[in-house]
């Protein structure tokens, strides 16, 4: 795909001074994170960046961003099947101890009777462009446009991040054309109000609790590398709504300080809370011992509204993304029209259970081990096999009831554009072949019955190296990027 604006741009001295400023402006401006090699809670380095942004075609950030309300409404309504919660994770909770004892949190809460009917969603759907023409549902192969469609990866229902630090990759990358004289390119740039949105959703969320002193819990790591993400939702809860308080806690102290009244309010310490959004709790690195699950136990038996509740987070595991996908799985939750729409984002995705079917998947796996990803359920980047590893590694569990715990999935595979990654130490920036994933956030707010709010509310870009299979920004093979729309591709069929 073309970049932006023709590269290489002009070299020398220039170059050099606009990615200094570039990177001044980023720390300025918070597009930063704490440093890993060198951590001290007095100082941020920029965040990994891509210098200009990324060519995205128009039409298809236009239908990612029109499907996100269908997206949350069918992640509200699976999370409230407990049959099929149940059923789609059987076997899956038998082998893989950290979703089995996530689920025994669900079935613990609703055997005593659900506390809050209220959830709170704060989604990011995650999506790669297709460039093979085989795994796409258009008719018309003979485009020329360098993508076919775009696949969705996984929808995040647990700490999807970056509902600042994409907005402000779009300021940045504003900046940087403006200092490069593409002014009229400008308008290439969507908006992006993904912070005020996902906040907002905090907000509603608070506001159904209906508290006036209650605060609002984030559930922290111990050590916060991403703290600029964070602290800004702090920052834009309180622009929004002054009068309500953020806290921030580990499990590991919630578990010391939070109790629950006798009308299982949560409290910690003196404090009243009313919402609590995780941004950990999501590994199970992030359990040491007993004590961060009884944590999570006392959070989820709460009054509180949970982002996400138990069965919100579950809903989020890559088996049951692979269990939607099956034929007619999506017919009981979305009309017609809405059922085409999703079925065109899945791309493959097998399970790999000890019968016919995940025989099946791990034959094909087996034979063409780089057409696929194998998966876990783990959120947080990692954790994911590619390539040879997916065959050595199925060879291995070819036998054990260990299969269940993964599934396998078509890889996608993305355009490749160039542009500059500047990382934090790192001399002389060349153009590089980048691959990109888009993230659209949407927040949706109910219960079993009602969906009191639902919508798309903005969006994030991250760009990898095209070689590396994964592009965690924290670890150095991926960065923030965000999108430059252009007129590419054709119009995709309309079904909503
Ligand atoms: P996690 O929950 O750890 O984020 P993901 O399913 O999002 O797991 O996978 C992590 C990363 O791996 C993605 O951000 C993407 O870069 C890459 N990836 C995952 N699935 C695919 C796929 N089917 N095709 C290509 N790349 C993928
Ligand atoms: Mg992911």
């Amino acid at each position: 795909m073309e970049p932006c604006i023709p590269l290489p741009l002009a070299d020398g001295n220039t170059l050099k001074e606009l990615i200094q400023k570039a990177k001044d402006w980023a720390i300025m401006h918070g597009a930063g994170m704490r440093s890993k090699d060198s951590f001290s809670p007095d100082s941020i380095n920029f965040a990994p960046f891509m210098l200009l942004p990324s060519t995205f075609p128009r039409c298809e950030f236009e239908r990612a961003v029109g499907i996100q309300p269908v997206l949350n409404e069918l992640m509200h309504k699976v999370a409230h099947d407990y049959d099929f919660l149940k059923n789609s994770l059987e076997t899956t909770i038998k082998v893989d101890e950290f979703t089995g004892r996530l689920f025994n949190i669900y079935e613990t809460v609703r055997a005593e009777g659900i506390t809050q009917p209220f959830s709170l969603g704060l989604l990011r759907s995650d999506l790669m462009l297709e460039t093979d023409w085989r795994k796409c549902h258009s008719e018309d192969p003979a485009t020329s446009a360098p993508y076919c469609c775009w696949k969705q990866v996984e929808v995040n229902t647990i700490a999807a991040g970056f509902g600042f630090l994409g907005p402000i990759s779009g300021q940045l990358h504003r900046f940087v054309l403006t200092e490069l004289g593409h002014l009229t390119e400008l308008r290439n740039l969507p908006d992006n109000n993904a912070l005020e949105g996902l906040c907002g959703g905090m907000l509603s969320a608070w506001k159904v609790y209906n508290q006036p002193m209650s605060a609002i819990l984030f559930v922290i790591e111990d050590v916060t590398y991403n703290i600029c993400d964070q602290r800004f939702h702090e920052f834009e809860i309180q622009r929004q709504n002054a009068k309500v308080r953020v806290i921030r806690n580990t499990l590991t102290e919630i578990a010391t300080i939070g109790k629950l009244d006798n009308e299982k309010r949560l409290f910690l310490n003196d404090t009243e809370i009313a919402v609590v959004y995780f941004r950990a709790g999501y590994t199970p690195d992030h359990y040491y011992s007993e004590t961060e699950w009884n944590a999570r136990l006392l959070i989820e038996r709460s009054l509180a509204i949970k982002c996400p509740s138990i069965q919100y987070h579950l809903t989020g595991t890559k088996k049951v993304q692979q269990e939607l996908a099956r034929p007619g799985m999506l017919d009981k939750y979305l009309t017609p029209d809405k059922v085409e729409s999703v079925k065109e984002i899945f791309t493959g995705l097998y399970s790999l259970g000890k019968d016919e079917v995940g025989d099946k998947a791990m034959q094909m796996a087996l034979e063409n081990p780089t057409r696929f990803v194998l998966k876990p359920q783990r959120e947080g980047g990692g954790n994911n096999m590619y390539g040879e590893n997916v065959k050595s590694y199925l060879e291995k569990i070819k036998d054990s009831d260990e299969r269940s715990a993964w599934i396998l999935m078509e890889r996608i595979n993305p355009p490749v554009q160039t542009n500059y990654m500047i990382r934090p130490n790192i001399q002389g920036p060349i153009v590089t072949e980048v691959v990109s994933e888009l993230g659209i956030f949407g927040v949706v707010l109910g219960n079993a019955d009602t969906i009191l709010e639902n919508t798309q509310v903005g969006h994030m870009l991250r760009t990898k190296i095209s070689s590396a299979d994964e592009g965690g920004v924290a670890a150095g093979f991926g960065a923030l990027d965000s999108v430059y729309l252009v007129d590419i591709g054709k119009a995709p069929k309309k079904h909503v």
